[in-house]
């Protein structure tokens, strides 16, 4: 099965082995001409071939199809939209094998894994398409002498810049909200793991999206990226990535005044108190930093465990952590894959020495696990203070740090201590203190007793330095979405008359 499946991304992605892969501009598949960079399959470290980024006149194509489908598509009425995204999800659905496949050989991630992120995809389209009709909808606000009410109208064309840890599942996040608001898309996927964006492109094309409303360059961050986040008819730059890469793009679009949404890194904590249900809670630790190869957003990647705990609790961490499989991504038994590509290996293994150089002790792992690929041990370092470099920065592997804290007020202090705030774990059965918990941590998003189960409707994002904004429900329109009042007089407010004689 395993090599099936491979099979199966391989020959979705070999048409970009015969020739470098291009863009998608104006409903076209365009081979362009700029420089080209490679793509290595995470696993065996071995190239699968070559893309390009794009050139200057090729972005500005992209955004020129974008803003002249721009006044029909905005025009579209919501139902016809919404059956299109349906459409869309379709196909996803039909190909979500394949898709899958292509992100565990492109992005590394695990089959167990990307067999429900491609159809999650899927889901995203159809939570939009559902309120493409009511996108507009807006408030009577009335008062004396007036009626106002507000409409809402799609922000313009807009860039969409994803990076590479859950390529596909993340595309579909951002861009799906966008079409069903009206707006027309330029996506940038991450230069690491560009296919599972072709794909996706190519079905909303075959879906019968008309040409222009949604592009995808190809192209590296400080070339296309930057000339995209700079460009004056890209109205509006909804990013997913790295913190810092969050600021360049506030400094690129300042002159232009974009609007942006950043979905940035974190560094999560998962508090567990002495009074939670630990076996929950170890399943819940374990899972939300060792899923996703730990090169997820949300990943709990500090657990703060109460003194009393703390020894028997990090050593069934330990044992745990010794027992995740380890292998080939389309293994449906592998837990871990690789790392995306040998610059993060490097990165990821650069923080043993200082873990131990900090003075914490490397309980699991701590080095590449061999093979030809990308592969890092699953890694606990025990012992840490919370000034440590191991806990105040976004290591994004398959790496925890396990800090111990006294009481309430110790775990709440030291879950804030960083510059992060995207999500915090909350482990307690004491629901006085979950309350009171949740409501002093620092981050956007509490989960109580849970893992990060998400639930499209509510709010996504961050606070502090994870981000600006939030996704899902109608706060993904608020962003993709202009508000404008109309203030209708009914005629018998007086009018305060000037130049005329007293
Ligand atoms: P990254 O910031 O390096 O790259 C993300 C994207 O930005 C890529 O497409 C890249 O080409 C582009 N880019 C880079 N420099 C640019 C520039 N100057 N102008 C415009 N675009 C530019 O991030 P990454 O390494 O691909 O992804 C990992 C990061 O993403 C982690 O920090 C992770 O926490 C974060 N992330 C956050 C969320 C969230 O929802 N908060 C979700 C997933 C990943």
């Amino acid at each position: 099965m395993p090599s099936t499946r491979r099979d199966l991304a391989l020959g979705a992605t070999a048409p970009f082995r015969d020739r470098p892969l291009g863009h998608y501009i104006d409903g076209q598949s365009v081979d362009g001409t700029g420089s080209l960079f490679p793509v290595f399959d995470p696993s065996t470290g071995e190239s699968l071939g070559e893309a390009r980024d794009a050139t200057e006149g090729e972005l500005d194509q992209a955004v020129a199809a974008a803003t002249s489908a721009f006044d029909q598509w905005s025009r579209t009425p919501g139902n016809e939209r919404k059956a299109l995204l349906h459409k869309v999800a379709d196909l996803i659905e039909a190909r979500a094998e394949e898709i899958a496949a292509v992100e565990c050989l492109d992005a590394g991630q695990t089959w167990r894994f990307m067999s429900k992120a491609a159809l999650r995809g899927a889901e995203n389209f159809r939570f939009f398409a559902d309120r493409a009709p009511g996108a507009a909808d807006g408030q009577a606000l009335p008062t004396a002498g007036h009626l106002n009410y507000t409409t809402r109208s799609p922000i313009g064309p807009v860039a969409v810049i994803t990076p590479w840890n859950t390529p596909f599942m993340l595309s579909t996040w951002k861009i799906a909200p966008a079409l069903a608001a009206g707006c027309t898309v330029v996506h940038k996927p991450a230069e690491w793991s560009p296919y599972s964006a072709r794909l996706l492109v190519e079905i909303a094309h075959e879906a019968g999206l008309p040409a222009g409303v949604f592009n995808a360059v190809n192209g590296l961050g400080e070339t296309t990226g930057r000339r995209l986040t700079e460009h004056p008819d890209i109205k509006a730059v909804a990013f997913v990535g790295e913190s810092k890469t969050g600021s360049a793009i506030m400094r690129q679009g300042s002159e232009t005044l974009k609007r942006v949404h950043f979905e940035l890194g974190g560094k999560n904590p998962v508090i567990v108190f002495d009074d939670a249900d630990l076996d929950r809670a170890l399943d819940a630790v374990v899972f939300m930093i060792y899923s996703l190869n730990g090169q997820r957003c949300t990943s709990s990647s500090r657990v703060l465990v109460q003194r009393s705990i703390h020894d028997t609790f990090i050593a069934k961490l330990i044992e745990r952590v010794k027992q995740l499989k380890v292998g080939d991504p389309f293994d449906a038994a592998t837990e871990v894959g690789p790392l995306i590509h040998q610059r993060h290996l490097e990165k990821v293994s650069s923080y043993a020495a200082v873990a131990s150089g900090e003075g914490a002790t490397v309980a699991v792992g701590g080095a590449p696990a061999g093979g030809q690929g990308y592969f890092y041990a699953p890694t606990l370092y025990t012992g840490a203070d919370i000034s440590m470099r191991i806990a105040q920065e976004e290591i994004f592997g398959p790496v925890l740090t396990a800090i111990v804290f006294d009481d309430e007020e110790d775990a709440i202090a030291k879950a804030n201590a960083v510059d992060y705030g995207l999500a915090g774990y909350v482990w307690t059965r004491d629901l006085g203190r979950a309350l009171r918990v949740s409501d002093r941590l620092e981050a956007g998003m509490i989960w109580v007793n849970s893992e990060n189960v998400r639930h499209l409707p509510t709010p996504f994002g961050g606070v502090k330095a994870s981000g600006i904004g939030r996704d899902g429900g109608d706060w993904s329109f608020d962003f993709y979405m202009e508000t404008k009042n109309v203030a209708l007089a009914t005629g018998d407010h007086k009018i305060m008359r000037l130049g005329v004689a007293q």
